[in-house]
């Protein structure tokens, strides 16, 4: 049999990876092998992201040349799926001719059978049907020849909190907690192809199984922590309202967790976090980042920010800069205002003109930049353990060095900070590094990186395995 060629196109957060993962593996059942080129593809799933304006645009300059492409490929079938597919639904067949399938963020297991009605039918379809009590699928786990180091597990779905500014509730449905055995089947396979890190996902980890009466985060943490073969496990998002003492002795407690955190503050001025409903003071948020520095003092904790939500003063903004001095972040997405069509917040007066917003975005980026360098510069000497995602981008991209000194491999520390790194010892130059815990030493520290040498591979790490930060 001819093999049908599939090109994914992912935008987005972890959780659309992951999805895109799984639609790729349900479709490898039906004959679609994966393709890195578009112009060989006979399918094209375009799976987009609806969290701000900027990465629905983007979706829709793709799809107008995917449409371009397919007037001289008329069997090129072209899907929309995630989270602008969810929102707009029929809309997007009206607006773009060329597109054959619109799915929402709750029928990847239909997506087969959706696919195989196209090909067939040579119809235009459209399900974007939301279950108020989802049940999230049954993840499906691929045969892997290549050695992967770290892979994503969803967790939970959807989100009930209802932040004004965001659309996730809207697109992705009810919060929903997969069951743990199922979480753990899952986890178990992986590491049994080689996986070595996980990253647990949900848009708020810390109300796992709640609303469902399974296990809690903690408690769930802990059976992961129990699995062999695991070196590292990360989690992400955590909501600070719900951040409890287990979570935060966890960090102290399970040997596999990970010291760091990504704690989204959004702002540091009360008003605003009122208005965005995010059901925390500033005062709260700072007493858990002193807990969680009193109970493992190498943890590091990153946030998001959003500069320009409706009516944000400069007494406000003033009140964020603020915030960001007293916490000194290890790392920081901020991001714009965007209005979405489903949130709330549209509806809020005072907007703020783009001039303002964007100086504001630019003095919040240059005040993070001196943290986060000054910290990279700080462990300057020091030896890191770092677990390796294989040949740096750098490398990848340039022309390959014959000689192994020149060669540069990317890794990450247990804190989540990337490190680049060089070999110069004959003994491992050879070795294929993916994968493997090494020890760097580090010479440089910039604004998003570390650069080292390797020391050691696979250090004896005093029974902590791979979540100390520093080898021995
Ligand atoms: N669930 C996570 C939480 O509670 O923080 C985050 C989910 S959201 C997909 C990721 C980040 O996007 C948010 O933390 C927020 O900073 C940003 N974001 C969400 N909606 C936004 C909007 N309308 N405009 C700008 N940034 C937004
Ligand atoms: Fe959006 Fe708030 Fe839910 Fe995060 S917690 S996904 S920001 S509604």
């Amino acid at each position: 049999m001819n093999s049908k060629y599939i090109y994914l196109h992912t935008i987005g957060c972890q959780m659309n990876v992951y999805d895109s993962e799984q639609i790729a593996i349900r479709l490898a059942a039906s004959g679609y092998e994966q393709t890195a080129s578009m112009t060989q593809a006979d399918l094209i799933i375009v799976n987009t992201c609806t969290v701000r304006a900027k990465a629905e645009q983007k979706a829709f300059s793709l799809l107008g040349r995917l449409a371009r492409m397919k007037r001289d490929k008329k069997r090129l079938i072209i899907a929309v799926g995630g989270c602008v597919a969810q929102q707009e639904g029929e809309k997007i067949l009206d607006r773009m001719s060329a597109v054959d399938l619109v799915f929402g963020t709750q029928a990847i297991d239909r997506l087969p059978h959706l696919i195989q009605q196209v090909e067939t039918r040579r119809c235009r379809i459209v399900d974007v049907e939301m279950n108020e009590n989802p049940q999230i699928p049954e993840s499906h786990v691929e045969s892997r020849d290549e050695r992967e180091t770290s892979k994503f597990v969803t967790i939970m779905r959807g989100c009930d909190n209802h932040c004004t500014y965001c659309v996730v509730p809207f697109v992705r449905g009810r919060e929903t907690s997969r069951r743990p055995e199922s979480i753990l089947r899952e986890i178990h396979s992986l590491v049994k192809s080689g996986v070595r890190e996980i990253t647990l996902l949900g848009q708020n980890v810390n109300s796992y199984g709640k609303n469902q009466n399974l296990c809690t985060f903690p408690e769930l943490l802990t059976m992961i922590n129990g699995v062999e073969g695991i070196l590292r496990i990360r989690f992400t998002t955590s909501h600070p309202k719900d951040l409890g003492s287990d979570l935060i002795a966890a960090f102290r407690n399970l040997d596999n967790v990970c010291p760091h955190i990504h704690l989204p503050v959004q702002s540091g001025s009360n008003r605003v976090l009122k208005r965005m409903n995010r059901q925390y003071t500033r005062e709260q948020y700072l007493d858990k980042v002193m807990k969680l520095r009193d109970t493992c003092p190498q943890i590091a904790i990153t946030s998001d920010i959003i500069v320009g939500f409706p009516g944000e003063s400069q007494a406000d903004f003033d009140q964020t800069l603020q915030l960001l001095k007293t916490v000194e972040f290890d790392g920081l997405f901020a991001f714009q205002y965007s209005d979405r069509p489903q949130a709330p917040s549209v509806k809020l007066p005072d907007k703020l003109p783009e001039t303002i917003i964007r100086k504001r975005l630019q003095i919040v980026l240059e005040l993070q930049e001196k943290f986060t360098k000054c910290k990279n510069e700080a462990l300057v000497g020091s030896t890191l353990l770092v677990l390796t995602d294989g040949l740096s981008k750098k490398q990848v991209s340039d022309q390959p060095v014959e000689n192994g000194q020149d060669v540069q491999w990317t890794g990450r520390t247990a804190t989540n900070k990337i490190v680049n790194f060089y070999v110069d010892n004959p003994a491992i130059d050879s070795q294929n590094l993916t994968g493997k815990m090494v020890g760097v030493r580090i010479e440089k520290g910039f604004s998003h990186s570390l650069l080292g040498r390797v020391i050691n591979v696979e250090p004896s790490t005093g029974g902590l395995k791979g979540v100390k930060n520093y080898a021995a």
